[in-house]
């Protein structure tokens, strides 16, 4: 081991991993964050003879350095790490799956998760069935003889419904297949997944893990050593890989993941509380809110923290919703979650848009829905933009509020 190389072990907390888990100072030079590795090819010192790495398709040590440091946040070794989390999700559907085979997923799951499976994989005669995974029941009624794997998103997105994997993981284990959980709205700083009895977790890192909005990227963890075999084979196979420069930044935006949960949480929970009393707010969905539907798997589930996103119908539906969306001023209009930066998406024309519409309103993916990724501004200022907003949104722009830190501080403390 390099000197001052910093050893790392499950007893250490995940603030400890976050920023130190699988990674040692640069062996050559000393340089404390791991190099971005920017190159093709790796010098053979003869034929078949080189130090760990022959072709970045096929690894990387930069790429490598972020695949220890995953691992480490949930005690297994190190993940594969994917061009983007779409790339990690076709890998391991194309790993796992053959022509003839069935998958159960959940019903509230992301939009291109949907597509993939409805468009392209269909035609590879692979068939999946969508039931609503708040209830373990529908999961076991839903495993036929040709299911291979169970895939559930907990929060999903965009309504955020939660399902119980020690439950699902339960069911799926008496058959002898598979669960994997897209742990991408919470990642391992909130939810634990594979200590719940999963046996996979998937993960785009374009959200919260890399956090900043300037990457793609996505990682596959598991404990299942043949697994993570076969995707590396799958990824050096279908070129998948994720760049070194995304793996460096990823690597960066890791170390204060914890912290920034931490004040994600925090932030969307008080946003939720106050888009509740709101009066021109229909409905609203976030797991931290006590009479949320599944709060009881949040309790037992979630790690002090119910996650950055809340999803929310304004009354006046759909035309409503385009008036609140044009007229947000610090809220940005765009597709991602996770970020620093407060974002805010129309889950039916945007992630979900090609989704059957059927199936979007039957995951609860209205119209008027409106997905909000909370960052890491000052609270009172995103709700000071809602409120101008909501105002604009139904059609009273002359009551623009602003709201005062008291407001806001009195909001924080109910519920
Ligand atoms: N899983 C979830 C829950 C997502 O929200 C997304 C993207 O929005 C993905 C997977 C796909 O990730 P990527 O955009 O990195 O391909």
């Amino acid at each position: 081991m390099a000197k001052n190389a910093v050893q790392i072990d499950e007893t250490a907390g995940i603030r400890t991993r976050a920023v130190r888990g699988g990674t040692s100072p640069d062996p050559t030079t000393g340089a404390v964050l791991t190099p971005i590795f920017q190159t093709t090819t790796y010098a053979q010192e003869e034929v078949g003879k080189h130090k760990g790495h022959a072709y970045s398709r096929v690894s990387n040590p930069t790429v490598s350095a972020l695949e220890a440091r995953l691992g480490a946040l949930e005690n297994a070794p190190p993940a594969v790490c994917f061009a983007t989390g779409l790339a990690a999700e076709t890998a391991l559907f194309l790993t796992l799956l053959v022509s003839g085979d069935h998958v159960v997923l959940s019903r509230v799951l992301y939009g291109g998760t949907v597509r993939l499976f409805q468009q392209i994989l269909s035609k590879y005669g692979i068939t999946a069935s969508f039931v609503d995974t708040t209830d373990p029941g529908q999961v076991r009624e839903a495993i036929t003889a040709r299911t291979r794997l169970v895939f559930i998103e907990t929060p999903g997105n965009p309504t955020l419904e939660l399902a119980d994997i020690r439950a699902i993981a339960a069911i799926a284990r008496e058959r002898n297949i598979p669960l994997a959980v897209d742990n991408t709205f919470l990642t391992a700083a909130l939810q634990q997944p594979l200590e719940l009895g999963a046996d996979i977790c998937v993960y785009s890192t374009t959200k919260h893990i890399e956090g900043h909005n300037s990457t793609v990227g996505g990682a596959i963890v598991t404990r299942d050593e043949g697994l993570l075999d076969r995707l590396r084979f799958t990824r050096k196979s279908t070129g998948a890989i994720q760049s070194p420069l995304n793996a460096f930044l990823t690597l960066q935006g890791i170390k204060t993941l914890p912290l920034r949960l931490k004040q994600h949480s925090q932030s969307a929970l008080t946003v939720a509380r106050w888009l509740r009393q709101h009066p021109q707010v229909e409905r609203v969905h976030y797991p931290g809110l006590t009479d949320f539907a599944q709060r009881d798997i949040a309790d037992r589930q979630h790690l002090g923290g119910d996650g950055g996103i809340v999803s929310f119908e304004v009354v006046g539906g759909y035309d409503a919703a385009l008036v609140l969306l044009r007229s947000l001023q610090l809220a940005t209009l765009a597709e991602n979650v996770g970020a620093v930066e407060t974002l805010v998406t129309h889950s039916a024309s945007m992630t979900h848009a090609d989704v059957p519409r059927e199936q979007r309103l039957e995951a609860g993916v209205t119209d008027g829905l409106i997905r909000l990724s909370v960052g890491l501004e000052d609270v009172g200022d995103i709700i000071a933009d809602l409120e101008q907003a909501l105002a604009a949104a139904a059609g009273n722009v002359a009551a623009q509020v602003e709201t005062q830190e008291e407001e806001v501080a009195q909001w924080a403390g109910v519920n």
